[in-house]
């Protein structure tokens, strides 16, 4: 039983924090969430977001919610110095891995407002609003938060541990004294979000687009319903607010649309740069989102990177508040989180300098070497793809150690993590093997939930499209050690193998 106020303190409620609120709330842990706004920003930043947060969102309890503010992600096409097609980026074929649409576009505000409706339904969920953080201070006990409410009073909150997800200028990160690494990119670009006219859809291309034209590299971005978004590289000298101003914007749009044919949603210019906390964790308070890190949004990744964040975290914190393992556990975040973040932001900025490519020569020589490595034509790349692995912290062995395990849908369309729960797991390939009494009894003192999956439609978890079968051949192994976030722990083959995975899961924090 915790001492203090609260067993969680979430500092900022922008979609991090939410889904942090939810997924403890959902665990049962007393947790207060604040911000220091009272209102979702009216306005959209994120447009993109993928499988694996859809099922973060499903595992919450809101996916069914969200879905109607969400659409699939057309192609981007990559348009070279010439106009001609170079490569595109596009999602995984069907069957979908992870039971949802591999790559989608949302609504964010509205979405913003169905985590923030769902985090407030937990017994255990305080929420205050137009509440700030002034400061803080911890000792090896727990954390002390000063705030101040929207009516100026000011108290003191104690919490267990807290996670600052207050957003780029963490005042969190800040008092800790957190520097941020600088991973080298610094580019300004405007970002014009339109509400296209019913009648005027029809002049815009139905599919997304990069035109990596060094004149003026311009991003297109079909978003869900008539929601349109422009991202403009502003050009040496050109002054940002007054690329804001919507005359100048209507001429930037011109070679698409005219005043007549949308309503200008937002422009705002920004500056995509490419930063990550030097530590993520200092004792009991944990950075997670943009307060730990920032990327270019050139495959937007930027919240899904955050809510992969909250996710890894969570299930740690949770167990290790409840006193199941050993503190230490929470090492592995910052570790986990912190090398993924700089090897996906480092990908990121190699698609961004393909498409900044200012000096006309360099681009074309670029647009020859895209080509060429797709052997003379444009080659599809996936998103799915771009997104690494975990390759440090809590893993064991096996060549798919670190990846997603997908989620298989079963006879009648069910989804396992719906219908056979989430936490730690022994999948099973039901084609390959059958596990011996010793295994069984290992994987119930380990507190695993086993599941076999297998083709034979008699079975209790037969898969329907196949994509745990292809998985497990993939990743040539049959069975999966798979952690409460969905990523394997160990791979193995055949019961020996298997036995030693386990016992090397039973020797760590977990
Ligand atoms: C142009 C653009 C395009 C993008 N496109 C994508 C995309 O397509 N896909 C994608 O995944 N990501 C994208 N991103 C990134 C994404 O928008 C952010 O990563 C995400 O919104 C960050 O969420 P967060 O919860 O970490 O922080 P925020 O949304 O910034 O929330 C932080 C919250 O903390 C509160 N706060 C701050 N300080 C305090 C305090 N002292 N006390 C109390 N409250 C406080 C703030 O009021 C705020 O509500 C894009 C970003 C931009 C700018």
């Amino acid at each position: 039983m915790t001492r203090h106020d609260v067993q969680v303190a979430v500092i900022g409620f922008g979609p991090c924090g939410a889904v942090a609120a939810n997924l403890l709330g959902q665990a049962g842990i007393t947790t207060l969430a604040i911000d220091k706004l009272v209102d979702i920003f009216p306005k959209p930043r994120a447009i993109a977001l993928d499988h694996e947060i859809m099922r973060l969102f499903d595992n919450i309890g809101v996916a069914d919610k969200v879905l109607p503010f969400v659409a699939p992600f057309t192609a981007s096409e990559h348009h070279g110095a010439q106009g001609q097609l170079i490569r595109r980026i596009d999602m995984v074929p069907k069957p979908y891995p992870m039971g949802y649409t591999p790559s989608m576009v949302f609504s964010q505000p509205p979405v913003e407002e169905v985590l923030r409706a769902h985090a407030a339904s937990w017994d255990g969920v305080q929420i205050e609003l137009g509440t700030e953080l002034l400061e803080l201070s911890q000792d090896e006990a727990g954390v002390t938060l000063r705030l101040r409410d929207g009516a100026g009073v000011e108290r003191a909150v104690t919490a267990d541990y807290v996670i600052a997800c207050d957003g780029a200028s963490s005042l969190v990160r800040q008092n800790l004294g957190i520097a941020l690494d600088d991973l080298v990119f610094d580019e300004p670009w405007l970002v014009v979000d339109l509400l296209v006219h019913g009648a005027a859809l029809s002049k815009l291309p139905s599919k997304s687009a990069q035109y990596c034209e060094p004149a003026r590299p311009t991003t297109y971005l079909v978003g869900p319903n008539n929601h349109r978004r422009w991202e403009i590289m502003l050009l040496p000298g050109e002054d940002r607010f007054a690329m804001e101003a919507p005359g100048r914007v209507w001429q930037l749009l011109s070679r698409w649309l005219t005043p007549e044919d949308a309503t200008l949603w937002r422009a705002n210019s920004y500056r995509f740069h490419a930063l990550v906390a030097h530590e993520w964790r200092r004792g009991r308070v944990f950075l997670a989102g943009d307060s730990a890190h920032q990327q270019p949004p050139f495959i937007g990744q930027g919240m899904c990177q955050g809510l992969r964040d909250v996710s890894n975290l969570i299930w740690k914190l949770v167990r290790v508040i409840e006193g199941k393992t050993d503190p230490a556990l929470l090492d592995s975040y910052g570790e986990e989180r912190g090398a993924h973040v700089r090897e996906l932001t480092g990908r990121i900025k190699t698609i961004g300098h393909v498409i900044c490519e200012r000096d006309p020569e360099a681009a074309r020589l670029r647009d020859e070497r895209i080509l060429a490595e797709g052997g003379g034509v444009a080659r599809t790349i996936t998103r799915q793809e771009i997104v690494p692995p975990l390759r440090c912290g809590l893993l064991g062995e096996g060549a798919a150690a670190g990846t997603l395990f997908p989620q298989p849908r079963l006879l009648g369309g069910v989804l396992p993590d719906q219908a056979r729960g989430t936490g730690w797991r022994l999948v099973i390939d039901g084609r390959q093997i059958v596990l011996p009494g010793e295994i069984v009894a290992k994987a119930a003192l380990l507190g695993l939930n086993v599941i076999t999956v297998s083709a034979d439609p008699a079975s209790r978890d037969a898969e329907i499209e196949g994509v745990a079968g292809a998985w497990f051949d993939r990743s040539g192994c049959d069975a999966a050690l798979v952690r409460p976030d969905h990523y394997v722990f160990a791979t193995s083959v055949g019961t020996a193998d298997l036995a030693s995975q386990l016992d090397r899961l039973a020797a760590v924090p977990h």
